[in-house]
C-alpha cells in the first residue's frame, strides 16, 4: 500500500492570502514544508488507485505527485476545499477514457450533484468536455474491487463527515470529536493521518494539535501524520511549538507535508 499525501493545508493554504507571519514567508519559499495546498490524499492498494477528495488544488495536485491513475474517487464530505475541484476529473477521464465512481455519504453525493448536476448526466458526455460521475453512497463497510474500506463517521460541525480506514491505515482530515465507537474502528491501524488544523482546542469544527494527540495516543498507530494544518503550525519549528505549549510531541508523531510519500 502506497499513500501520497496530495495537500497538508486547511481550507485557505498556506501561506494565507496576505499574511506576512514567519510560516507564511517560508512557504512562499521554493521547495518549503510549510507550503500547504487543499486537504486529499492518494492511495495505492493492490493496484487499485483511490483518490480521497477533489478539492480547488486537485489537478496541479495530481500532475505534480504523478498519479497517473485515479479507479475511484473516496469522498470525506462536502467542504469546498474537498470538493470544489470535481469538475477537474474531465483530465484522468479523457485519458483514462472512462467513467467515474464516487463514493460518499449521501450528503456529501446529493451536494455534489447539486453543484455539479452536468457531472452526473450521461448526455452531457457527448462532447467530451466533461466527466461522467457514477454515484455510490456509503452507508456502512464497502469494498472497491475486493478492497476493504470503513468508514469512520466523525462530529465535523453541522456538514455529515465521515473518515475511511483502508486495512492498516486511517486518514481522518476533518474532525472535532469522534462519534460512539469510531475511534475503536481505527484501533489497530498501523499509520494514521489525522486533523491538527492549530494548537486552539476552542476551535468549534476541527481538532487542535493536543486533542489529536489525546486520540493517536488512544488509537496507538506505529506512526501518525498531522494533517489540514493552518500557518500557526510551522514545519520546521513544530516540536519547539509543542513546548512552547506545554505539549509533549511523541515519537511517533509527525506533520505530513505536500507531496510526502509512505508505504506501509
Ligand atoms: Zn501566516
Ligand atoms: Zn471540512
Ligand atoms: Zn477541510
Amino acid at each position: 500500500m502506497r499513500v501520497t499525501i496530495l495537500g497538508s493545508g486547511t481550507s485557505t493554504g498556506v501561506p494565507e492570502y496576505r499574511c506576512e507571519c514567519d510560516t507564511c514567508q517560508c512557504a512562499r519559499r521554493p521547495g518549503s514544508h510549510n507550503y500547504r495546498t487543499r486537504p486529499s490524499m492518494h492511495l495505492e492498494v493492490e493496484g487499485l488507485h483511490l483518490q480521497f477528495d477533489t478539492g480547488p488544488n486537485f489537478l496541479d495536485q495530481i500532475d505534480r505527485c504523478r498519479i497517473h491513475q485515479i479507479d475511484a474517487v473516496v469522498y470525506t464530505h462536502a467542504h469546498s476545499d474537498h470538493v470544489a475541484g470535481t469538475n477537474d476529473l474531465v483530465m484522468p477521464c479523457r485519458k483514462q477514457q472512462c467513467d467515474m465512481p464516487v463514493y460518499g455519504p449521501a450528503h456529501t453525493l446529493d451536494a455534489l450533484q447539486r453543484s455539479f448536476d452536468y457531472l452526473f448526466t450521461k448526455e452531457t458526455f457527448a462532447g467530451g468536455g466533461v466527466a461522467h460521475l457514477v454515484p455510490h453512497t456509503v452507508e456502512g463497510p464497502f469494498t472497491i474491487r475486493e478492497v476493504p474500506l470503513t468508514p469512520i463517521p466523525v462530529d465535523h460541525g453541522a456538514v455529515v463527515t465521515v473518515g475511511y480506514r483502508i486495512g492498516p491505515f486511517g486518514y481522518v482530515p476533518d474532525v472535532k470529536r469522534f462519534d460512539t465507537g469510531s475511534v475503536d474502528l481505527l484501533k489497530g491501524v498501523e499509520v494514521l493521518v489525522l486533523d491538527a488544523l492549530s494548537f486552539n482546542p476552542k476551535h468549534p469544527t476541527h481538532f487542535a494539535v493536543s486533542e489529536a494527540l489525546d486520540v493517536i495516543a488512544e488509537v496507538a498507530p506505529r506512526q501518525a501524520y498531522l494533517t489540514h494544518m493552518m500557518h500557526r503550525i510551522d514545519h520546521y519549528r513544530f516540536p519547539e511549538q509543542c513546548a512552547d505549549q506545554g505539549l509533549t510531541l511523541p515519537e511517533n508523531v509527525a506533520l505530513s507535508y505536500d507531496g510526502l510519500v509512505f508505504e506501509l
